[in-house]
């Protein structure tokens, strides 16, 4: 089967690779020449472990494909993927402009029947509108479906996301779009996938559901934390005692510096928005997102308090900056708020991030200080803050820190670090919900 992928985005591209690699044949289309140029050219425009070798073997055997034509990317596909962004609006939104912009080219360009599907997250109501504009711009009236189709995969572990799905997500009104959907997946139901098939508007929702339930049990997490802290309870050990109850299950209860990325923070202002314009206020995710605003706050405070109160003249050597490990992903991460309030505090900050520098520079004030590796980001510190939890932060070589700070202060905002040795190494250890 010929299918299409719009975006080459950290979804589509991940999507259109492990298709093929799946045994279909995939043109993926990006209107952003320079992306569409550099994977020609066997280059990867994102950071994503694995897609690079995936896709350099699938092209290499003809079947993904790359363009900025999407007519031609169109043309001979039987299912085309909508996987562009859909990113927050300023009234907390989605802005679905990009979507719409896919949609009218799809209508003016196709010539026969298609299933288009909406791999990207939209509120309810986006795939009649998308169908709505598809009939608008055709030049002849000839029959497709939309289906939704939201998309699950975390940044970091993308491939085995994809390959290996928690469940598929279907929402479809025709026999024939479910069929070509089933046929799409069907290397997936080998491994006894679930699937859940469902109208397209539900599909759309149970998107948001889960987005806003996940955010929502680190915001819980992350309150707990701090109250932790308040009664001197360790948090650590009360997430591995709640999570071992498989009603509650231990995922998602990591105390931190709150939710970033390209997900949570915007699919949760876009659910209490959609809520809000029906009138119902979503009172859970309000607070939730007010929750996650604070605790990035509560950072800078537990930073400048490590350091005597005041970070004025003090050097942070700042370890990550992405907003989780194995992606070089900016899009709303904690740093991009903790490290400015420090900085206009006063402190300077010397910062290291295996990956995601380059996204970070135009995001962050000029006046950090990029460095070559973790040990050189320590020279002079006064304190080490662990932003991200890279692995390589794991194990760090401890002498070699020491040598190169000036201070001896640890602020661990991923709680990876054991207090007690810690304390072995003459460091005075601060990190999120376990007593100091
Ligand atoms: P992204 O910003 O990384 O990529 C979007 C791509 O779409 C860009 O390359 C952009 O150039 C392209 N694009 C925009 N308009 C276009 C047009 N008219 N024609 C062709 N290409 C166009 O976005 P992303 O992170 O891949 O997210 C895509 C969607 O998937 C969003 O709705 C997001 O919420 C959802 N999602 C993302 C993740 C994630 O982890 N990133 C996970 C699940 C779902």
């Amino acid at each position: 089967m010929n299918i299409c992928v719009v975006g080459v985005g950290y979804v589509g591209l991940v999507t259109g690779t492990c298709f093929a690699e799946l045994g279909l044949n995939v043109t993926c289309v990006d209107n952003d020449a320079a992306k569409i140029k550099m994977l020609k050219d066997g280059k990867v425009p994102i950071y994503e472990p694995g897609l690079e070798e995936m896709i350099k073997k699938n092209s290499g055997e003809g079947r993904l494909t790359f363009t900025s034509d999407l007519r031609e990317g169109v043309s001979n596909a039987l299912a085309v993927f909508i996987a562009v962004g859909t990113p927050q609006g300023d009234d907390g939104a989605a802005d679905l402009q990009y979507v719409w912009e896919v949609a009218r080219s799809i209508g003016e360009t196709m010539e026969d029947y298609k299933v288009v599907v909406t791999k990207s997250t939209v509120p309810v109501g986006t795939g009649q509108k998308v169908a709505a504009l598809i009939r608008e711009h055709q030049k002849r009236p000839i029959p497709f479906d939309v289906t939704s189709n939201p998309e699950f995969l975390r940044e970091g572990s993308a491939i085995e996301d994809f390959m290996r799905p928690n469940r598929v997500v279907v929402g479809a009104d025709s026999d024939q779009a479910k069929a070509i959907m089933k046929d799409l997946y069907s290397p997936l139901y080998l491994l006894e996938t679930p699937f859940v098939i469902t109208n397209v508007e539900t599909a759309e929702m149970i998107k948001y559901a889960s987005n806003a339930f996940l955010a929502t049990k680190i915001s819980f997490i992350n309150e707990m934390a701090n109250i932790c802290e308040l009664v001197g309870a360790d948090v650590n050990v009360v997430a591995k005692g709640m999570g071992l109850d498989r009603r509650i299950g231990s995922k998602f209860l990591h105390a931190g510096p709150g939710y970033g990325g390209s997900c949570f923070p915007k699919d949760t202002a876009a659910i209490a928005r959609l809520a809000k314009e029906q009138g119902y206020t979503f009172q859970i995710v309000e607070a939730v997102m007010e929750v996650n605003r604070c605790q990035r706050l509560v950072m800078v405070d537990k930073i400048k308090a490590a350091l005597g109160g005041d970070v004025k003249g003090k050097v942070l050597a700042c370890l990550g900056l992405t907003f989780k490990p194995n992606t070089d992903d900016m899009r709303d991460s904690p740093s991009l708020v903790i490290l400015p309030e420090l900085m206009q505090a006063g402190a300077t900050v010397r910062a290291f991030d295996p990956a995601g520098v380059t996204m970070a520079r135009p995001m962050l004030p000029k006046e950090v200080i990029y460095c070559d590796n973790s040990y050189h980001a320590c020279q002079g510190a006064d304190a080490l803050v662990l932003m991200t939890e890279w692995n390589q932060f794991r194990n760090l070589d401890w002498a070699r820190v020491q040598e190169a700070m000036r201070g001896k202060v640890v602020v661990d905002l991923r709680n990876v670090y054991q207090p007690a040795r810690m304390n072995e190494l003459g460091l005075s250890y601060y990190s999120v919900g376990r007593p100091s």
